[in-house]
Formats: structure tokens, sequence, C-alpha cells
């Protein structure tokens, strides 16, 4: 493939992105965990805080797990920063810099192959292809594929494609013109064709296949659970904990929960809001009921056993802790819209 109308394409068309200026391994592996699920619009002001506060190996090591997940807090898939933590911890543990291979990248904690291709390629300039759901679909077009890509052998496949694709001479560049043409130009549904750069290589415009591709596989159907959160109130104060166990928002902090196995039944008050928040494979139905009381320490000593994480805190003191995007959204519609003090 000739390569070279892409990259004047990408010499005229990238985005200026901090990740993208600097070859530093640590700062690229922080882009790239934040950017999984994440637009880069969004992702950009989280990249900018962390590193600040975070700015390389040995500050993000030693720091508690709490403070990097208030530093995530918004961005949700908090396992990201949990992994990313773990594995600053081990390589700091070990007196270790950020590894120099694909293979030794790969053994981090939360890295897979699009990560530790992507470190290799933009930090070391090494010769591995960084197959993001941008890249894959513009693989997909230009060689009018419709294998899915979703699974291990679509990957396995789509892997050599990008082989035969990149670029051994300049990995880096070859890895952000493709990325960058599947973010801004070679776009889901039906792309403006007739001014892409690699028109003349395009098999699927050719085929007149464009809007078909690519394939993936169907999407699991959501599973449903059904929480009731209290949020009791009394002097300014509320009921928080952390939630414990493997499960969803491990260790963010949230209000008491109720979980049952069916809709709601029977549990309002005079203040309440129901949201549908979904994850990847769960639709959530959440019910927040705003609950005064005339002292927590009743309600703190009958939940305590239940939730021994359970703690009396400030509503002003609330943004202190790492919290869901629901629980966020609910303190924005039950506690500030009330007027109560956050
Ligand atoms: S010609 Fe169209 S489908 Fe093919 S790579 Fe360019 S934008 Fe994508």
């Amino acid at each position: 493939m000739n390569l070279l109308p892409l990259y004047h394409w990408y010499e005229r068309n990238c985005r200026i992105l901090p990740w993208r200026e600097t070859t530093d391994p640590y700062r690229i592996w922080v882009s790239e965990i934040i950017l999984q699920q994440t637009r880069v619009a969004q992702g950009l002001d989280y990249y900018m805080r962390f590193v600040a506060r975070f700015p390389d190996i040995a500050a993000l090591a030693t720091a508690p797990e709490d403070e990097v997940l208030l530093y995530w807090q918004g961005l949700g898939y908090y396992s990201r920063a949990r992994n990313l933590h773990k594995a600053a911890r081990l390589l700091y543990q070990q007196g270790k810099s950020m590894p120099g291979t694909f293979e030794e990248l790969r053994l981090l904690p939360g890295v897979g192959d699009y990560t530790a291709g992507a470190i290799a390629s933009f930090a070391y300039n090494l010769p591995y292809p960084a197959l993001d759901g941008n890249v894959y679909r513009v693989l997909a077009r230009l060689f009018d594929s419709d294998t899915v890509f979703d699974t291990s052998q679509g990957k396995r496949f789509f892997h050599t494609l990008a082989l035969s694709v990149l670029d051994q001479q300049n990995p880096r560049l070859c890895n952000s013109a493709l990325m960058e043409l599947g973010a801004l130009q070679c776009l889901p549904g039906q792309p403006d064709c007739d001014i892409c750069p690699l028109k003349t290589q395009c098999q699927a415009f050719e085929a007149g296949t464009v809007a078909l591709l690519p394939v993936r596989k169907p999407r699991n159907s959501l599973q449903d659970r059904y929480l009731t959160y209290t949020i009791y109130i009394a002097d300014s104060q509320t009921l928080i904990y952390q939630r414990q166990g493997k499960d969803i928002w491990h260790h963010l902090w949230e209000f008491p929960l109720k979980e049952t196995d069916s809709p709601f039944a029977g549990e309002t008050c005079s203040r309440y809001k129901d949201y549908i928040h979904v994850l990847s494979h769960r639709r959530l139905h959440a019910r927040f009921l705003l609950r005064p009381v005339p002292s927590l320490e009743p309600f703190c000593r009958k939940l305590q056993s239940a939730l021994p994480e359970l703690r009396i805190v400030n509503l002003s003191d609330l943004s202190d802790y790492a919290l869901s995007r629901l629980t966020q959204k609910a303190i924005e519609d039950l506690i500030s819209a009330s007027g109560l003090t956050t």
C-alpha cells in the first residue's frame, strides 16, 4: 500500500495533542489508558490533570488508590485506573522504569496488545501495529473485509492485515496516521470518501460496501439490576460507604444501597429520582431517595454491620470522595437542587 498520500493528509490534518508531542512512554501509557472508551475531547482534560498530579511512575505509585480514583472520577471503567496504579506500583517496587519492549509492556496489568503496540510504536518507534476501533474500521474498509473483528479469530486476522500495511521504517507515523484517519475521516456510517487520501486504494469504496463495514459480533443482551440508594441527611451531613468486593464501581463511595432482583417495590419518599444508567454489560435501574432524618447516628449503627466502611461525612466534603458518575448526578439533582450545601 502506498502510504504517502496518508502521510501528507496527516501532516495537514492531525490534531495537536499533548501525548503526540512527547515520546515519554509513561505519558503515552497514561493517555492510551484514559482514551480507551473515552473520546479525545473528554479525555484531554483528565489527561492534563492526571499527569500534572502524577507526572511519573514514582508519583503514581506512591499515591493512595483513593486519590488516583478521584482523578479518574467521571471517566468510568475504573478498573483502568486501578490497573494503571497497580502496574506503576509493581514497577516502582522493583526499581524499574517503563519497559522498552512490546513483550515486557504486555506483562503490565491492564496492558493488552493494543496498548502495548501503541506505547512501543509511539514511544520507541518499534514496528508493532496499534489496532484500536478506528483502525479496525479503516482496515476493514481498505481491504473490503467482512470478517467479524471483535473475536479472537478476527483480531488475529486484522493483526496480520495491519502488519502488511505497517511502515517498518516509521511505525510511529504510520500508526498515528491510520488512527487519525479513522478518527477524523473514515468515520462510522457513510464517510465523505471523495476527500479521502486513500480513496484510490480503498477496496470498500470501489465495491460500494463502505457503510456495511466493519462487521462486529452481535451484542449480548444487557443484565438488568435494580438499586435503591437512600441519601440520609441531617445537619448538612450524610452517610456514605466504600464499595467492596469484585463488582461494578469497586472501591468507589456511594450512599447506602439496597439491591433487589426486581423493580422497586414501594420504595419512595417525598423526594426521589429514578435513573437508568447503562454500563458495558449492565443496565442499572437506580432510585435515589432523599431522606432527611433528625440524626444520622441510629442509621449509622443499624447499617454498619452490613456496610463496615460506612461513615458520616459533611455534604460539602462529598467532592473529596471518588464517586460514580451516577452518584454524582444524583447529588446534583437531589442535594444541590434542594438547596442543601455541597
Ligand atoms: S475511501 Fe472512504 S471508506 Fe475508504 S478509507 Fe477512505 S474514508 Fe474510509
